[in-house]
């Protein structure tokens, strides 16, 4: 990216932007889970990445054919593990004058999470199909995001096209933001330096440069 000239004026520059659902104990909220297309085969992402305490959650580099440095170096956190990411859509309903249940606003937010949860999501849609209705999120722990989910009632932000096309736009720049938030895409030699391993040299840039001959050309 090229450099830029300004003043005070830039909002958009700050340490980190990327904002997730955060639950407290005993939070309850009905949402719905974005997709994108119209069989509900994109509505997450994911990655296998290790993680582990004190430590820098980074993407894996082990391929089916071969298991890299990752996933092969004794740490404890050698076995990755899946990290996901959807977006949601949570409501504000209220009541109108005839004492009916009306949506009066909603909100667009990614929600990141572990096998595990995706699980729950997976069986809460044997249940009640996800991709035309809502979910209940209930959290269980705020400490570790441990979030239950059970299937709810058809799903509002389907209720109209004119909501629908709302909710997508909204959402669409949030589902893209969630790749880089996954885990850091290291390098090799990168990841050796998260493990603490040794790197001989930097395998990234031209090694086994003869020094003498540099230094001839240049005299
Ligand atoms: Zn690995």
């Amino acid at each position: 990216m090229a450099v830029e000239s300004f003043g005070t004026e830039r909002e958009d520059i700050q340490s980190n932007r990327f904002q997730k659902l955060k639950m407290k104990t005993d939070d309850e909220i009905r949402a719905g889970i974005v997709f994108f297309d119209e069989e509900g085969k994109k509505m997450f992402l994911g990655a296998k990445v290790h993680t582990g305490k004190d430590m820098k959650t980074f993407i894996c580099k082990s391929t089916k054919e071969k298991k890299e440095i990752c996933c092969t170096h004794v740490y404890s956190a050698n076995a990755p593990r899946y990290h996901i990411g959807c977006v949601l859509v949570t409501y504000v309903l209220g009541k109108d004058s005839n004492g009916k249940l009306k949506l009066k606003e909603f909100d667009c937010i990614p929600w990141i999470f572990w096998e595990k949860t995706y699980q729950k999501i997976t069986s809460a849609d044997k249940e009640f199909p996800i991709i035309s209705h809502d979910v209940k999120l209930k959290c269980t722990n705020g400490e570790f995001q441990t979030i239950d989910v059970q299937s709810c009632n058809n799903s509002i932000w389907l209720s109209s096209e004119d909501l629908k096309k709302k909710v997508l736009e909204k959402a669409k720049p949030l589902y893209e933001s969630i790749s880089k938030n996954l885990g850091m895409d290291a390098s090799v030699s990168e990841i050796k330096e998260i493990l603490g391993i040794d790197v001989e040299g930097a395998d990234d840039a031209a090694t086994d440069v003869d020094l003498g001959s540099v230094i001839e050309t240049i005299a």
